[in-house]
């Protein structure tokens, strides 16, 4: 039996005559870049999302670089986040030449640590950006309120995190903007990059609008340097096909990680492999579904590998330690959370279509490798 990480066949076999039209619709209409598509999607998402606005863009990475242009972060502002994340996180606040401030996460939930970022806050922080990792969200009250002690604007890297909740309110909707990634492994993929934007701000929105077009709000006459990064007709009628299915699809991936829960603790499992650990009062939509293995994760990784079973590592080098940025000075050791979380994570298949026969051959795999061991 083969069990691939994420197979979208089956989620693009049963859509496939409406995305047939949807697609056809586009063409017909020449709306190619934005259009009418795209706007009747941007109301469909901040309803989701509970915002006043959704903005769409050429990507989850666009987003967060967007976000924090119009937050206005410059070169040597300092943005607070975490070094456990994918790399955009980070690519975006050193590409405005600002300065990546980490905080280590907290090994349960792999998220920032609220109480180290209060630890880091200088003058010269311009923004925090928090990421809700693998679909959970970060501690979002907690960071909040050390934000606004400080005034400090938060941004929210939710590209993993679309529908994802804390206390009911949705991620996107608890900071100044919300940033989210349509890259097709997300819980809603598209068929090629996109992201939006989220906020609750008549000005932070205007000025999103304006910076996807290069800044302009009137065409020709620009009042900043912006991006070209607009979403196009093509993805916005696909992702309006998709998004009446979301929440089905994201609370089908929790329970597929219920069923995880049951399979590896009656296997006698949980000491070897570190469950994924859900917080109180939140919606975890498990975009991914990551273990630790401490000690034998890479051996796992083959062993599983040769058994047909897909895995991935998300992340294996900490963005504090990735060469690109060592100028900024960090060195190993720095931040021991997240390298250790770097060295033990492994990440199961979890997508909606996954079946029950497929979840028990996994964990009779994982349980065969231990007994190899024993
Ligand atoms: C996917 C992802 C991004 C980037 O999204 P793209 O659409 O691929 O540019 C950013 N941050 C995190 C945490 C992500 O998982």
């Amino acid at each position: 039996m083969n069990v691939p990480l994420l197979d979208l066949t089956e989620q693009n076999r049963k859509l496939r005559p409406e995305i047939d039209a949807a697609l056809g619709r586009v063409l017909d209409s020449n709306g190619f870049i934005l259009g009418s598509e795209v706007k009747a999607l941007e109301d469909e998402l901040a309803a989701y999302c509970g915002t006043k606005y959704a903005i769409g863009c050429a990507s989850g990475s666009d987003a967060l670089l967007l976000a924090l242009m119009a937050l206005d972060v410059k070169a040597g502002d300092e943005v607070i986040t975490t070094p456990y994340s994918f790399f955009a996180t980070v690519s975006a606040i050193t590409r405005l030449g600002a300065v990546p401030v980490f905080a280590d996460i907290d090994p349960l939930t792999y998220n920032l640590d609220v109480t180290q970022v209060a630890d880091k806050i200088t003058e010269r922080t311009k923004a925090i950006q928090p990421v809700h990792l693998y679909g959970q969200c970060v501690d979002m009250a907690g960071l909040r309120d050390v934000a606004s002690q400080h005034g400090i604007p938060l941004v929210e890297d939710a590209a993993q995190a679309i529908g994802a909740e804390e206390n009911g309110i949705r991620a996107g909707a608890m900071s100044e903007i919300g940033c989210f990634s349509f890259y097709p492994s997300k819980n809603l993929g598209g068929m090629g990059d996109g992201g939006f934007m989220t906020t609750d701000d008549d000005e932070l929105a205007e000025k999103l609008l304006a910076l996807r077009v290069h800044g302009s709000k009137e065409r020709y006459y620009h009042k900043w340097v912006g991006l070209n990064s607009r979403l196009d007709g093509f993805q916005g009628a696909v992702l309006r096909v998709k998004l009446p299915h979301l929440d089905s699809w994201s609370d089908k991936r929790k329970a597929n990680a219920d069923v995880y829960h049951e399979l590896f603790t009656d296997a006698g499992l949980s000491e070897q492999v570190t469950l994924p650990f859900e917080r109180e009062n939140v919606r975890h939509i498990y975009n991914q579904f990551v273990v630790r293995v401490p000690g034998r994760r890479d051996e796992l990784r083959s062993f599983l590998t040769d058994a047909g079973i897909g895995t991935d590592i998300y992340y294996p080098v900490p963005l504090h330690l990735q060469e690109c940025f060592e100028y900024v000075g960090y060195k190993p050791g720095d931040l021991p959370e997240s390298e250790k979380a770097a060295a033990e994570t492994l990440a199961l298949p979890i997508f909606p279509e996954l079946e029950a026969a497929q979840q028990e051959h996994v964990v009779s795999k994982v349980a065969q490798f231990f007994d190899t061991l024993a």
